[in-house]
């Protein structure tokens, strides 16, 4: 499975619950991701985007099995 089918197959109302809550370094605290790429990664998959409120760049870790 590549990376967006892995995110795709997570439901949609969990999927909504992690991009809300994506911790960004900047704000140091929990925030909303945009402009999101989901890419393969050992343990998962990787969302890589921006924060909503500063731009900075944050990355989430997501654990699939
Ligand atoms: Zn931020």
């Amino acid at each position: 499975m590549d990376a967006n089918k892995k995110w795709l197959s997570i439901p949609k109302e969990t999927r909504s619950q992690i991009k809300n809550n994506v911790y960004c370094t900047n704000c140091n605290d929990a925030v909303a991701i945009e402009n999101f790429t989901v890419e393969d990664d050992k343990l998962g998959i990787v969302m890589k985007g921006k924060c909503q409120q500063c731009g900075h760049e944050v990355i989430r870790l997501i654990e699939t099995f």
